[in-house]
């Protein structure tokens, strides 16, 4: 069995995804669940594009252990000097440097001739390799290159000292049949190859991104690059559970594997979509609501009967469990602590205590508590409430069929004192939403609004994601409450307190880049 390792990009490539803005300590979480779920390499973001990120980059290097720690790099001195004052605490550290390669951005992107580009990239792995034990090479728009081109400068880059040769199909257009002859062209074309691991990053454009991604892998990658839940930029990035469980189920065709602890993929998944507040489609393959639910009677009849007739993947594999309830009324604080660790808490004890206040006023309202409800209640603790500078204290609202809706709100300031306002709308949330422009005293923009339950039944959490224009940037939020305007409340709250953390802490991108 060939094993082909996980370079997951979640953290780069798919938090450039639109209305995705990840604040420090949800950065850390996402890369704390790769290391359990095994990912062999973390992008963790692009260090020399802003303060944030180099933050972000170098605490992830310094917690997490068992995973490599890569950061983005274009080719000048600046960046790479930069990534590795982030990443040389890591425990192997590795830069990704890159360059364009393909006619159509040479001449009109860099504008520099092929030869240029060649002399800039050996320049820019020889300066890497003096720190860096791993350097990773990209040649940005690889799947649109002249493959003769495209060897050469490969080769060049392996003698100054690169250990992988990324081909990204940076704009989603190649297909199976193409990418793997790109793969065995340069397999047997560069002869220094064997000095280097090929790898494979693919985008979702045309929907071939994970059909791609296996025809790569086919064809000689021994690395692929991958977002969970597939997010990213456009249309998104290859999804890494797609790729992991497709080798899994059809070891007999592929004779690779990941090595990915598998039944980690669906808590992954979750948290990557709380925190990003991209949701998954329910019949999205692997991770969806649907995607183990036999709805046709005689599918049903068929598993019934025997699994293995209409069922090739079982939800115990990806750790999808049948959300049982755990937790009652009177469970104590022990075991709700145990019950937060099985699902990978590790925050702090005032995080934990704050965790169980809102669990007892849940289970004061609801009669079964779920793991998806302990989950929700977890995420919200640990980092959803770590940016207050605005605060909700109380909010009553006032709606009637016939009357005008009308929101009074009591809120905790920055400045600590504590305002009331009132205002109407045409419904209850828009109401709410006027109120609190009130109180913030500055045009805040609803740009996306989403409502969704945590679990099924009429006395479930309620989950409100937004989007909102604020001081000129764009952010989102997300609330969790029993009651929907609550949450709804919570959420553009979160959103406006999450815009001025990222100016405090200059999270904001400057440069974002795709390869
Ligand atoms: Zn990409």
């Amino acid at each position: 069995m060939r094993k082909i390792n996980v370079f997951d990009t979640t953290l780069r490539d798919g938090e450039q995804s639109a209305g995705v803005n990840l604040n420090f300590q949800e950065k850390l979480e996402i890369a704390k669940q790769l290391e359990r779920l095994g990912v062999d390499i973390i992008e963790a973001g692009f260090p020399a594009s802003s303060q944030g990120d180099f933050a972000s980059v170098q605490a992830i290097a310094r917690t997490v252990k068992g995973s490599s720690i890569t950061g983005l790099a274009r080719s000048l001195e600046r960046d790479i000097e930069t990534t590795w004052e982030a990443l040389k605490d890591s425990a192997e550290p590795r830069i990704h440097v890159f360059i364009a390669t393909s006619p159509i951005h040479m001449q009109y992107k860099l504008k520099m001739t092929p030869e240029q580009v060649i002399e800039n990239a050996v320049a820019a792995v020889k300066l890497a390799k003096k720190t860096f034990p791993q350097v990773q090479w990209s040649a940005e728009d690889a799947s649109r290159s002249d493959l003769p081109f495209l060897a050469k400068i490969i080769q060049a880059v392996i003698d100054a000292g690169a250990t992988v040769i990324n081909l990204p199909d940076t704009v989603g257009y190649t297909t199976p049949y193409e990418i793997g002859q790109m793969f065995g062209y340069v397999s047997e074309n560069v002869s220094n190859i064997d000095r280097a691991i090929l790898s494979t990053h693919n985008h979702d454009d045309l929907g071939m991104a994970v059909a791609n991604s296996l025809a790569a892998i086919q064809n000689g990658a021994g690395q692929v690059e991958c977002t969970v839940n597939g997010i990213g930029e456009r249309a998104g990035n290859a999804s890494l559970e797609e790729i992991a469980v497709a080798l899994n189920i059809r070891q007999d065709h592929y004779k690779a594997d990941t090595g990915l602890v598998l039944k980690e993929i669906k808590r992954t998944s979750s948290l990557v979509s709380k925190l990003t507040g991209m949701v998954v489609p329910n019949n999205k393959a692997v991770v969806g609501a649907n995607a183990f639910a036999h709805e046709s009677g005689i599918h049903q009849d068929g598993v019934l009967k025997n699994k293995e007739t209409y069922e090739i993947i079982t939800p115990e594999l990806v750790g999808v469990s049948s959300n049982r309830m755990v937790l009652g009324k009177h469970s104590g604080r022990h075991a709700f602590k145990e019950k937060l660790m099985e699902l990978g808490f590790n925050g702090t004890e005032e995080q934990l205590q704050k965790t169980f206040v809102a669990f007892k006023d849940l289970a004061d309202k609801k009669k079964d508590i779920t793991e998806d409800d302990l989950f929700a209640l977890m995420t919200e603790a640990t980092v959803g409430s770590s940016v207050a500078h605005y605060e909700l204290e109380t909010l009553q609202v006032n709606y009637g069929t016939t009357n005008i809706p009308t929101a009074t709100i009591t809120m905790k300031l920055p400045t600590g004192e504590t305002v009331q306002e009132a205002a109407t709308g045409s419904g209850s949330v828009e109401a709410i939403y006027n109120t609190l422009e009130r109180v913030i005293d500055e045009e805040v923009l609803l740009t996306n609004y989403r409502i969704q339950s945590t679990t099924a039944g009429r006395d479930s959490l309620a989950e409100v994601y937004v989007t909102v224009k604020y001081d000129g940037t764009e952010s989102s939020g997300r609330g969790t409450a029993h009651d929907v305007l609550e949450a709804s409340a919570k959420a553009y709250i979160n959103a406006v307190n999450r815009t001025i953390n990222r100016k405090q802490f200059n999270e904001q991108r400057t440069n974002p880049l795709n390869v």
